[in-house]
């Protein structure tokens, strides 16, 4: 029989990851606060975990994957959280994307418990959680990585190791968000210029498919969410907004001005503000299809 493995967030994300750990032959134990999560884990075959305290003393491995900073600190450094029931050798994984300051924080008192700690964002969205071919950027100690690695590579197919600095991979993951952020109203504004042109937009895509004009998010954003006019995500468009206000802090940071991404972030903020942060981030091209005279206020002012 495999380790027992706990998976703390069964969203968008952690869901397929934790059933294709169950399809892996793993006996998982689920945790999440939001008990229709639980009760879709529990028909693939996954064990619920009563609680965090409980499921510590049954797993000595754990992925956790969840929205904010806020809550992954919560789940990790809380009372009953994860680290106060760890014991000595266990590993835990955080897939979430999160401030690299929340790295550095877990790292240390992972340290303290003597329990290894990777902080291990993922890139390629519920479509790669599904299909186990998420890329991880994975920071943190060397050790604990190897240890790791076998059960990594049932999530997915592009598995980096960036460095022993535990924020390696997050950094990384923040300056493809940034990409993502850029591409996503690229793709909003183009799409909505052809259509004003009278274009067909599926004859456009399979142009620009091969065109200069091609990405992996014109390819996500369009077949999966502006061509069905469904916005359910997928990736919440607040989500995508925390990390680009992470990659701005970042860049704050190293005292770096970057006025084209700091507009993009208003842009992003202001679709929030509307109410329309739990859609999927493709949801711009609706919003500014919508209400294309808006100003955006500058982050911060
Ligand atoms: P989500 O909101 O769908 O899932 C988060 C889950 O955590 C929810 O089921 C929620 O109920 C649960 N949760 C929240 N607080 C909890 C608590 N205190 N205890 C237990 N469970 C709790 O988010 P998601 O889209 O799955 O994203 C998860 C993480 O992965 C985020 O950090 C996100 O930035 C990152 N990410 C998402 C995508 C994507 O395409 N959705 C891609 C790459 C990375």
């Amino acid at each position: 029989m495999k380790k027992a493995i706990g998976f703390i967030g069964l969203g968008n994300m952690g869901l397929p990851m934790s059933k294709n750990l169950v399809d892996s032959g793993f006996e998982v134990f689920g945790v999440d606060r939001n008990q229709e999560a639980v009760a879709k884990f529990h028909q693939a075959g996954g064990k619920i975990g009563q609680s965090i305290v409980e499921t510590t003393k049954r797993c000595e491995l754990f992925f956790t994957s969840l929205p904010s900073s806020q809550i992954v600190e919560e789940i990790y450094l809380g009372k009953d959280g994860l680290l106060e029931n760890s014991r000595p050798g266990m590993i835990f994984i955080d897939t979430s994307t999160v401030a690299p300051e929340t790295n550095r924080k877990l790292e240390a008192a992972a340290k303290e418990r003597g329990v290894g700690f990777l902080a291990a964002p993922v890139s390629g969205g519920v479509i790669g959680a599904v299909n186990r071919t998420l890329t991880f950027m994975v920071g943190g100690s060397r050790q604990a990585y190897e240890i790791a690695l076998p059960i990594i590579k049932e999530l997915g197919q592009n598995i980096f190791h960036v460095s022993e600095d535990i924020d390696s991979g997050t950094k990384a993951k923040l300056i493809n968000n940034l990409l993502i952020g850029f591409y996503t109203a690229g793709v909003s504004e183009a799409l909505l210029l052809a259509k004003q042109s009278n274009l067909d937009l599926e004859q456009l895509f399979d142009m620009l498919s091969v065109s200069y004009g091609q990405s992996r998010i014109y390819e996500r954003n369009y077949k999966s969410f502006i061509a069905q006019d469904d916005y359910e995500p997928g990736f919440a468009l607040k989500l995508l907004n925390k990390d680009l206000g992470f990659a701005l802090d970042l860049a704050g940071e190293s005292q770096l001005d970057l006025p084209v991404s700091q507009f993009l972030y208003s842009v992003y903020e202001a679709v929030e503000k509307s109410g329309l942060g739990e859609k999927d981030m493709s949801v711009l091209y609706k919003k500014l299809q919508e209400q294309t005279n808006t100003t955006f206020e500058k982050r911060g002012s």
